[in-house]
């Protein structure tokens, strides 16, 4: 996964030259935008099915969120071409369905025509194979290109004027790949950080690696993409 953290370019910076006699801006919660890489969501039986009854995932690497990592664990993902991605990773913990999150690149790279989805709606999407050490599962549902969206607690909610299911945008200015992504659903909770997940493709985009400013903006009249 790559991240970039910059302050916003409304933030704290700008306080200096407020009047005296007004109360001090709250300061722009640190804003982390990352990339989410091709991984993979399973259900505790898929896990067993994969690597064996009573295998349970190994955390490698702990993700931004709190309690969500990286598992030691990759399968292959097979499309309907027999094209494959040999090691994809296992992000933890384990959920009630099974997802896997392309990017369009990867979709095509497995001649899968995956659609633009939020996480857990995977009503009518294509399936695929996944093969692990110990056995293999057919997906019936579940490969998706996971749609743009910005985790929050209510306190960063509240810092932008918006709620959960509203939409924002991300202004991110890089070295001729400066661009803006709307329709960003935010998600907010009492405990996320505010970080902007975006895929491969988009991360690439905008050459986030080389980034200098990210911003999260609010639509004027609330978004005109009503999902
Ligand atoms: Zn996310």
């Amino acid at each position: 996964m790559r991240q970039l953290v910059r302050q916003q370019a409304n933030g704290a910076a700008s306080s200096a030259v407020t009047a005296v006699t007004a109360a001090p801006a709250p300061a722009a919660p640190t804003l982390m935008v990352s990339i989410s890489a091709r991984h993979v969501h399973l259900t505790d039986e898929h896990v067993e099915r994969l690597f064996g009854p009573g295998h349970k995932l190994t955390p490698l690497k702990p993700l931004y969120q709190d309690g969500f990592y990286a598992a030691e664990e990759t399968v292959m993902i097979v499309g309907p071409k027999k094209r494959m991605l040999p090691t994809v990773r296992i992000l933890g913990p384990t959920r009630n369905f099974s997802q896997v999150e392309l990017a369009f690149t990867d979709s095509i790279s497995l001649g899968i025509d995956a659609p633009v989805r939020h996480s857990g709606h995977i009503a009518g999407t294509p399936g695929c194979v996944l093969v692990g050490p110990r056995g293999v599962v057919e997906l019936g549902e579940g490969v998706i290109r996971a749609a743009r969206h910005v985790h929050m607690n209510f306190r960063d909610a509240e810092y932008y004027g918006v709620k959960n299911g509203d939409f924002m945008k991300l202004r991110i200015q890089s070295p001729q790949c400066s661009m803006v992504f709307e329709e960003l659903l935010v998600r907010a909770d009492a405990t996320s950080k505010l970080e902007v997940h975006i895929d491969t493709d988009e991360g690439n985009a905008c050459f986030l690696d080389s980034a200098t400013t990210v911003e999260l903006q609010k639509y004027a009249d609330g978004c005109a993409c009503k999902h």
